[in-house]
């Protein structure tokens, strides 16, 4: 059976979050953003005092006892990433120095199983617009509608500049293009779940596109289904 979720996959910096979350406010759907849970087990590694260069698996087994990370319904309804049913703070979580990491435990099976688990129960909120890295592949494979966005690599880099927080204050175009061909090479290489295209994806290359225009061309097609 398909699942009712919309699958939004892509490398970094391909404009996924806010298409994802303009997406979801238009179909009126819930919004859940899967990096920001791999950055969630990056930041409580860096706070236990774990050391990322390279890591076994038992590391990441006794983060998975110690803390519970998932997704509740906030106030306004809207899905809030909780650690330890404490809300995340999406700046910690979206600094330089997690970004340089989360490379690590995104390639660990502990780790994959149980953010994957979590994701799946998520379907049971309604509708759900998922983006991140394997949704389409691996997490929700009979997902009605998948989508792979992407964009030139200058584009990605001059965009990530511009959201600050996450390049450190010496960035430039070419040190943060850099930095984002790292991560997608990890991200592509790694043998569990690697980033890739979904044989039944919907590809969008956002270089030349406005926001609206990516986002009104998934809201018909997923309308028109
Ligand atoms: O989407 P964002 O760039 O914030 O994701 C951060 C990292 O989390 C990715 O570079 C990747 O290593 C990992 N990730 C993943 N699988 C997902 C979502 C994110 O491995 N579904």
């Amino acid at each position: 059976m398909k699942s009712n979720v919309i699958a939004i996959d892509g490398p970094a910096a391909s404009g996924k979050s806010t298409i994802a979350s303009l997406v979801a406010e238009k179909l009126g759907s819930y919004y859940i953003n899967t990096g920001n849970m791999y950055r969630a087990v990056t930041l409580a590694a860096i706070e236990s005092g774990v050391d990322l260069t390279n890591p076994g698996e038992d590391v990441f087994k006794k983060l998975k006892k110690k803390h519970r990370i998932t997704y509740v319904k906030g106030v306004d309804g809207k899905p809030v990433l909780t650690i330890d049913s404490k809300q995340v703070n999406l700046e910690k979580i979206r600094t330089h120095k997690v970004s340089a990491k989360v490379g690590v435990p995104s390639k660990s099976l502990v780790v994959r199983k149980w953010l994957v688990a979590e994701q799946r129960k998520l379907t049971k909120l309604g509708t759900i617009v998922m983006e991140g890295r394997d949704i389409g592949t691996n997490v929700f494979p009979h997902a009605k509608y998948k989508f792979y966005l992407t964009a030139s690599p200058e584009v990605r880099a001059k965009r990530r500049l511009g959201q600050s927080g996450e390049v450190l204050e010496t960035a430039t175009v070419e040190s943060v293009a850099k930095e984002i061909a790292l991560r997608d090479e990890m991200d592509s290489k790694r043998d569990i779940a690697p980033l890739k295209k979904a044989e039944d994806a919907i590809c969008i290359d956002s270089s030349d596109k406005t926001i609206d225009q990516v986002v009104n061309y998934i809201v018909n097609a997923v309308s028109k289904k």
